[in-house]
């Protein structure tokens, strides 16, 4: 497809793949791997005739199977990481007292945001990949065994609800070794019209689970496509405890719901933690105008350029009325109740990727390279 897809946020303008990807699928010397974004399962079943919200994980990676591609993943895998490097760098920061405070850097859309209008807090963003772009490292680094890429040019594919991650797979950061870690990105609404084009009864389709190693997602890392998700994430990786009583706790500390702005405060040691919750640009701006007024203080700011969070992306199919909204927020949490590890670092295949293939590899492939960044 040769169409122009236009990013809501006014971050970029960028052509659709849809027609290489099809190549791609049904060339033999290649294999092709997918990760599927939080967001992206609760956008697609409505499209359908299946309730809207409900979350479809296990029918996208059984129809993404059936299209060609040889592994999918779960991007929520990629969360968990960002949560536990997050929460690592979040502790750093307080211990020095410098660049406070620490601002998320999983939506590359406030990356730019920020970067653009308010330079002097560049150095504030988080110098953690997101999560497509940690598991896009992780994921070149697993194939490079020839025993697991089998002689074949390894592809690797995102699902996303954003047209900014098209951007965000082209920055130098977003490199390992002076190679781009995404070759693709594939936005919710062109994988309907994918769904679509091969013929394919999504709806009838049986679930399948997704591949291993990267199968499993903690609750934590699924919550992540709603505003306020990455601050609940990172809540649980710094909490002691892990039962329901644990989880309701930092359920109802005002992390969730659809206000653009919301703030927490949470102890952590003997140490109170403030953090504030936004999303939509707009209550972005007002929010940082108040920071560097010196009107507000924070420790850490979660910050999603849509409103609502990725659940609301640009790259997901609209119109969405209210219902719909609530509905995919809804999916996601239902998601997280139906998942038994709620922690990202309770993750077993995470723990097993830091004892294996990521020892001495954390900062080279879960942090943002500015080095590629300062040589462009
Ligand atoms: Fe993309 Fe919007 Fe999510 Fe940011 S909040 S990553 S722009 S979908």
């Amino acid at each position: 497809g040769q169409c122009r897809v236009v990013c809501p946020t006014g971050a970029i303008s960028i052509k659709t793949n849809m027609d290489v990807i099809w190549d791609l699928l049904a060339d033999k010397d290649t294999k092709v791997i997918a990760q599927i974004a939080p967001a992206v399962r609760v956008a697609v079943g409505d499209q359908f005739g299946l309730p809207r919200g409900e979350n479809v994980m296990g029918k996208l990676v059984n129809v993404l199977h059936r299209m060609g591609f040889d592994e999918v993943f779960d991007t929520s895998y990629g969360a968990d990481l960002t949560v536990i490097e997050e929460s690592e760098e979040l502790l750093n920061r307080l211990e020095s007292g410098e660049k406070l405070p620490l601002f998320t850097s999983c939506c590359p859309a406030w990356v730019r945001y920020c970067e653009n209008r308010y330079p002097e807090f560049a150095e504030n963003l988080s110098t953690c990949r997101s999560p497509q772009q940690m598991f896009g490292a992780v994921v070149r680094e697993y194939y490079k065994d020839p025993e697991k890429n089998l002689g074949k040019r390894v592809v690797s594919v995102s699902i996303m609800p954003c047209t900014a991650k098209k951007d965000e797979i082209l920055r130098p950061e977003s490199s390992t070794n002076g190679k781009q870690d995404i070759d693709y990105v594939l936005t919710t609404t062109e994988l309907v019209s994918m769904i679509r084009k091969s013929g394919i009864r999504f709806e009838n389709l049986e679930i399948e689970a997704s591949d291993m190693p990267f199968g499993i997602g903690s609750g934590a890392g699924v919550i992540f496509g709603v505003t306020g998700g990455v601050t609940e994430a990172v809540l649980r990786r710094l909490r002691k405890g892990h039962n329901r009583v644990d989880m309701d706790n930092i359920k109802f500390s005002g992390v969730r719901g659809e206000k653009g702005l919301k703030e927490v405060e949470f102890d952590y040691n003997g140490r109170t933690i403030r953090a504030a919750i936004v999303s939509g640009l707009g209550n972005a701006d007002a929010l940082l105008k108040r920071i560097k007024a010196g009107e507000v203080h924070y420790d850490f700011v979660e910050v999603m350029a849509c409103y609502r969070g990725c659940v609301m992306g640009g790259g997901q199919p609209v119109p969405a009325g209210p219902r719909t909204k609530s509905a995919r927020m809804k999916g996601l949490y239902d998601s997280d109740v139906n998942t038994q590890i709620k922690k990202s670092n309770e993750n077993p295949l995470v723990q097993t990727l830091y004892d294996g293939l990521l020892k001495g590899k954390e900062h080279k492939l879960l942090h943002r390279n500015f080095e590629a960044a300062k040589n462009e």
